[in-house]
């Protein structure tokens, strides 16, 4: 059930670059578009000579603008096949795999694989999250090294509501006015918020939430009457995202991390559709 599109269906689907354009114009425009200029409805035909459609009055729609695609000189077919891949990986996707596998110089491939990141963060809500479920709440140290070989870390904020939504954001320091600011802009008040013994989180309650804490230091991994705090979710999502960002590739700056926090977001979010990744980012662009 809900499995994503395998390679076989996909060539199925887009055989070619004209394929790829008639799906676009049909999740942009409809599969019975209204004519803007004469009203009638239907009359759409494909240009031989361009990517563009023509009603039988003789006005034009063309469904790459406002789309990743309007300006680039990479095929149609290859940026779709790039947001296949995209979405049918589970650990990310590195500019070289990419190149190799459309046959784009390491430029472009590096170009399509941040507009696709771009997309798949605005797939996904930036919340806030709760009040419903659980919260659980924490902090973590992504990046690598930077060129001159230094730490240069991020941290970063992630909440996830349990049978809910994850977000993350990149925040400037661990102060506990950080953290607790970047809280509320992420998290619902009064919403239940689990978190670790940090002190970051100590005044929570202050700012409207209900606050369970466990104390990782002294191997106190569940509290609470069901054992319902815990930030097992978000330690997990953790795990994931520094393998797939350290597996895939060689190092993060700060400017970018953004967007792969955006990309493995989208992927925990829809961890349980796998089948609507691909027509989700496709639908992402903004309307016409
Ligand atoms: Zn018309």
């Amino acid at each position: 059930m809900f499995k994503p599109m395998n390679i076989q269906k996909f060539f199925e689907l887009f055989p070619n670059d004209d394929a790829c354009l008639e799906h676009l114009f049909k999740i942009r425009y409809g599969t019975e578009p209204r004519c803007t200029k004469c009203g009638q409805v239907g009359k759409f035909r494909k240009l031989s000579k361009m990517p563009a459609y023509t009603c039988n009055c003789g006005h034009h729609i063309h469904p790459m603008v406002g789309t990743p695609f309007e300006r680039s000189r990479t095929p149609l077919q290859k940026w779709f096949y790039a947001m296949f891949i995209f979405t049918t990986t589970r650990n990310g996707v590195a500019a070289k795999e990419i190149q190799r596998q459309l046959g784009v110089t390491y430029k472009t491939a590096w170009r399509i694989a941040h507009e696709i990141r771009k997309y798949m963060n605005q797939v996904d809500g930036d919340g806030p999250i709760g009040p419903k479920g659980i919260v659980e709440a924490d902090k973590a140290f992504i990046g690598g090294k930077d060129k001159q070989g230094q730490d240069d870390k991020s941290v970063v904020l992630g909440v996830v509501e349990r049978g809910g939504d994850l977000v993350t954001r990149v925040i400037p320091n661990r102060r506990e006015y950080t953290v607790a600011n970047a809280v509320t802009s992420l998290v619902q008040r009064g919403a239940r918020i689990a978190t670790d013994e940090a002190r970051a989180f100590k005044n929570l309650p202050e700012y409207g939430y209900r606050h369970g804490t466990v104390n990782h230091s002294k191997k106190e991994w569940t509290a609470g009457p069901n054992n319902e705090v815990h930030t097992n979710t978000i330690e997990a999502f953790w795990g994931w995202l520094k393998r797939g960002v350290n597996g895939t590739h060689v190092w993060v700056s700060e400017k970018h991390l953004p967007k792969y926090l955006g990309e493995f977001e989208f992927r925990f979010n829809l961890r349980d559709r796998p089948d609507q990744m691909f027509p989700l980012l496709l639908v992402s662009f903004p309307k016409p």
